[in-house]
């Protein structure tokens, strides 16, 4: 869906602001695509009141397949998706078939007509074969705003230290994986999972990702390259990024809403839609994660949103590959986490899925101020659960363990540079905005 956002006046909706620092209640007007102050005559007015205003957000980690697996997305389904969780931006993962290492590559996965704005990561090593720097310069000049080998680790110290030294010089981020390959070996799950022991699954312990993530850490206060830690699972990886951050090197670290409200504890059924990578920690690994977002420590939330074809994740936990789907529920999700029993501020939680993100990839903080930007916002009933149907996602996959849940909070409508891209038509008493 992506037509003109037609003008309008909320009145009594709760606006968000976190570049303003703004929680209260007010207008939301929208006049020729752009945000305004007030209504202009004859505009249409309606009440807001139990409505939300968000701006866009961004997800600064999904996985499109494309090219490479269109049966299980592709840059429009997943667009879409984005769109009906609320977001705006979202940072494609450059893990796609062939890898997006060379500049026609990057230029390509940006195309016109998708629900929301794209923006290009693109690999670090040639091949994301982990051992030549790929032409950082040139992937940099063709509009690739991070740089990661997402999926897997760059294992090579020598090698890393080299990318981060051209991307320091560039001054574009680069994002790991921090997952030691020699020490996660071939395993699937933590150990603290009863499937684990059930049915003797090879265990990822901890050191895996603390390992990787101590390496990394040390890498950007050596370098000086913005060093972002993907999907931390680890009380251990929390810590060492608290006292990087204390050191006042310039690192970031992202949280997932399935690490956020999950834990490997409640692994007892032998379903492939609970396995990914960094695995679900424990339940004290979750609680400090809590503690990190609450805190500001991890400034960023991301979804990992990683789609696999029906029919490859229903063969039982050994079998299935990684990754769960998570742009349709990633608000629902780790809001429940976070503001629900963590007690967090929707400013402070907003701002995780915005400013956080959007600075991290170089973009204008997002907000709220009537401009002359197209507007860029989310319209969300928190008032409103929903039970999580995957077969009514307009992601084309379905492994989301989240299946059956009841969840908080719905978004009601997105609009993204101006263009309508999401009106859930399950919103009984929306207005009539045409
Ligand atoms: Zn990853």
């Amino acid at each position: 869906m992506r037509r003109p956002c037609p003008s309008f006046c909320l009145n009594n909706v709760r606006r968000i602001d976190p570049v303003a620092g703004e929680d209260a209640r007010g207008r939301l007007c929208v006049r020729n695509g752009r945000l305004a102050a007030a209504p202009a005559a004859g505009m249409p007015e309606h009440d807001g009141s139990g409505l939300t205003v968000l701006p866009g957000l961004v997800d600064v980690h999904v996985h499109f397949r494309d090219p490479g697996m269109p049966l299980a997305e592709d840059r429009f389904s997943g667009s879409a998706a984005a769109a009906r969780g609320g977001f705006t931006h979202v940072v494609t993962m450059p893990n796609t078939t062939p890898p997006c290492d060379c500049p026609a590559a990057v230029r390509a996965q940006v195309e016109a007509g998708t629900d929301v704005h794209i923006l290009p990561s693109a690999c670090i090593s040639t091949g994301r074969g982990g051992r030549a720097v790929a032409d950082l310069a040139a992937l940099a000049a063709a509009g690739a705003v991070a740089f990661t080998d997402d999926g897997s680790m760059v294992a090579d110290d020598a090698v890393m230290r080299q990318a981060m030294r051209q991307a320091a010089a560039l001054g574009i981020p680069v994002f790991d994986h921090a997952m030691d390959p020699a020490l996660m070996a071939n395993g699937i799950i933590r150990g603290e999972a009863p499937l684990a022991a059930r049915l003797g699954l090879p265990v990822i312990p901890p050191e895996t990702e603390v390992v990787a993530v101590r390496r990394d850490l040390a890498l950007a206060g050596e370098t000086g390259c913005a060093m972002h830690l993907q999907h931390l699972s680890c009380a251990g990886s929390v810590e060492a990024l608290r006292t990087a951050l204390r050191h006042g090197w310039p690192v970031s670290g992202e949280a997932t809403p399935h690490h956020l409200l999950l834990t490997a504890e409640q692994i007892a059924e032998d379903d492939g839609n609970w396995r990914m990578n960094p695995p679900l920690g424990s339940r004290s690994d979750r609680e400090a994660l809590l503690e990190a977002v609450i805190d500001g420590t991890i400034a960023i939330l991301a979804t990992d949103h990683a789609p696999h074809a029906p029919g490859t994740k229903n063969k039982g936990f050994a079998r299935a590959p990684f990754g769960v789907i998570g742009l349709e529920n990633a608000l629902s999700a780790s809001w429940l986490a976070l503001g629900g029993a963590g007690g967090m501020s929707l400013l402070e939680f907003t701002a995780r899925w915005t400013r956080g993100p959007a600075a991290l990839v170089g973009l204008p903080p997002p907000g709220l101020r009537p401009d002359d930007c197209p507007a860029s916002f989310t319209l969300v009933d928190f008032s409103a659960s929903w039970t999580v149907e995957p077969d009514r996602f307009a992601s084309r996959s379905r492994n989301c363990p989240f299946a059956g849940r009841t969840l908080p909070g719905r978004v009601r409508m997105t609009v993204c540079e101006g263009r309508l891209t999401w009106l859930d038509p399950d919103w009984a008493d929306a207005p009539c905005f045409y």
